[in-house]
């Protein structure tokens, strides 16, 4: 099996879920296309893809990594760290301090999915 076969089908997946997935999730989902490939394939190809920019990789308090498609266009999330509410800001606002922090720092941000933590609105309310 040519790897550029299941890094094609991983952006398949990619598109068509539109959402953030663990490396066992498409595991899962690609095996049911290619019954062959083993897990560690489709991690080889995550990392890989990763390195290129095609797909995003976060830590967003779940435990595990998840992976989402970039060429939908750069996005940020917040995530409620008391319900686990994700919202999504889009990369616009988080653009600008991103060349802010590049200009005073000499420094080439390569970060396209960003996280941040804390306690959604209305959490906040309930006295969360
Ligand atoms: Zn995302
Ligand atoms: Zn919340």
């Amino acid at each position: 099996m040519r790897t550029s076969s299941v890094d094609q089908i991983i952006l398949e997946v990619l598109a068509q879920e539109h959402a953030h997935l663990t490396s066992l999730q498409i595991f899962e989902v690609i095996r049911e296309r290619l019954p062959a490939v083993n897990q560690s394939t489709v991690y080889r190809a995550l990392e890989r893809m990763a390195k290129r920019g095609q797909v995003s990789v976060s830590d967003m308090g779940t435990g595990s990594a998840v992976y989402e498609l970039v060429a939908d266009g750069r996005h940020h999330h917040l995530v409620c760290q008391v319900c686990g509410c994700i919202l999504t800001i889009d990369h616009e606002e988080v653009g600008r301090f991103f060349t802010e922090i590049e200009a005073q720092n000499q420094f080439k941000i390569a970060t396209n999915h960003l996280i941040l933590f804390g306690v959604c609105g209305e959490c906040g309310k309930n006295g969360g």
